[in-house]
């Protein structure tokens, strides 16, 4: 068993724990992150790289604004390109209720100077011209929000990280964490023993077997999703806008956005139950064409088939989990994001870094603890997609 130290050990090697590694390393913080696969195996890399302000809660529009202005200077700091680009987000809109509910969000995302607002059908069908509008009423239009390469991200953060003298174990899964008189004392994987006095939680859907190893219960359920591409769009493309925004169908939950000439398009489905299952299901697509069909008439002309399926971590209420534990002492946590994850892990990575050096973040993230759910003030993000 090899032997080493680090002040801060963060587990896991997705795009939160990457960034948290590079915001801790910059910092001169002595960190090493444990990877028990490779950085980005998780959820990370099957994410769309969709990038939003659009939600109900301030919170989040300040975690993401925050977020969205780190991704457009990346190649700068930490110096990596990740694809960002500037197209914007379009809701589709097809129920009273809904439109209430997005006309509130507009309000809010506006008070932060985001310059989003409730279009017509008809303007929705210029910026868009691939919708078909049958049963639409409105729509949301986002025009700032972006998208990035995640696997971009998180090798961006990594090496980042790695240049400021973080160390990167990958292959080697944290098995157990010693603890002494409510303090952590050291981090086991299958080849190592790491002293440390402070680990951070940031395994995706496998935190809550981290937190189980010191005693802290952590509230996140993994959700298969799928995405598909379709075939390349090729003489369909012509007399679309090179922009196409990330569409959303609201109701059906229906997302696609272009990728290298085709389309990448996906649903949230109702029927698959919590797990880690990532087979990808025959009933996924057939239902994928049917709604596809509906909403992007074009879908008749093309393939699909092609895809992947990853899981989604899920908090009970679709806010993320970020903070310290009460007890063991220095253990904190970023997890539980809800689909928003690669959104949110460039400002979750300055959060942790400040909680760790005893720090005040740029926004107060207590409402984002876990105790929330003891205390009864969670506080449910509608905008979840
Ligand atoms: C289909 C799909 C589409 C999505 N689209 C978007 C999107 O458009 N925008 C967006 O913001 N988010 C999106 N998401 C969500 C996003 O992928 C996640 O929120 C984000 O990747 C979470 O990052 P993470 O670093 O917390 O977790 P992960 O990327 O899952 O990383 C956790 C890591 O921990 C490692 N690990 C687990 N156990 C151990 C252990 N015992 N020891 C050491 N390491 C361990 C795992 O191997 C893994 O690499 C999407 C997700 C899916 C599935």
């Amino acid at each position: 068993m090899q032997e080493s130290s680090a002040e801060v050990v963060v587990i896991g090697g997705g795009v939160v724990g990457a960034s948290i590694a590079f915001h801790l390393a910059e910092a001169d913080v002595d960190v090493t992150l444990v990877e028990k696969s490779e950085l980005g195996a998780g959820s990370t890399s099957k994410a769309a790289g969709g990038l939003r302000t659009i939600f109900s809660d301030d919170l989040n529009i300040e975690i993401a604004l925050r977020s969205i202005e780190a991704y457009r200077n990346f190649s700068l700091r930490p110096g990596h390109d990740v694809d960002f680009k500037v197209h914007g987000y379009l809701i589709l809109i097809s129920k009273e209720d809904d439109l209430k509910n997005f006309q509130e969000i507009v309000k809010c995302q506006n008070k932060f100077g985001i310059s989003s607002r409730i279009i017509s059908v008809e303007e929705a069908l210029i910026i868009n011209p691939m919708i078909s509008p049958d049963g639409l009423i409105a729509a949301l239009y986002s025009p700032q929000d972006a998208q990035c390469s995640p696997e971009g991200a998180v090798m961006g953060y990594a090496q980042g990280a790695r240049r400021r003298g973080a160390k990167i174990i990958q292959g080697e899964g944290v098995r157990e964490i010693e603890i002494a008189a409510e303090s952590i004392g050291a981090v086991i994987t299958e080849r190592r023993r790491i002293s440390t006095s402070t680990i951070v939680i940031a395994a995706g859907v496998w935190s809550p077997q981290i937190g189980e190893m010191v005693g802290l219960t952590i509230p996140v359920l993994p959700y298969k999703r799928e995405i598909v591409i379709t075939d390349p769009l090729g003489q369909h493309w012509s007399g679309l806008p090179e922009t196409l925004p990330m569409t959303i169908d609201f109701s059906s939950t229906l997302s696609w956005r272009p990728e290298g000439g085709a389309l990448l398009i996906g649903f949230s489905d109702e029927r698959v139950d919590a797990g880690f299952d990532t087979t990808r299901d025959p009933r996924y697509i057939e239902k994928l064409a049917e709604l596809a069909l509906h909403r992007i008439p074009i879908t008749s002309e093309l393939g699909i088939g092609k895809g992947w399926a990853g899981l989604y971590d899920t908090s009970p209420d679709n806010n993320a989990l970020i903070g310290e534990a009460r007890s063991p002492r220095r253990v904190l946590y970023a997890t539980g994001f809800s689909g928003h994850g690669v959104m949110q892990a460039p400002a979750v990575g300055e959060i942790i870094r400040d909680l760790c050096l005893g720090q005040q973040p740029f926004v107060d993230t207590s409402p984002l603890s876990i105790d929330r759910f003891k205390e009864e003030r969670t506080r449910r993000e509608s905008a979840v997609f």
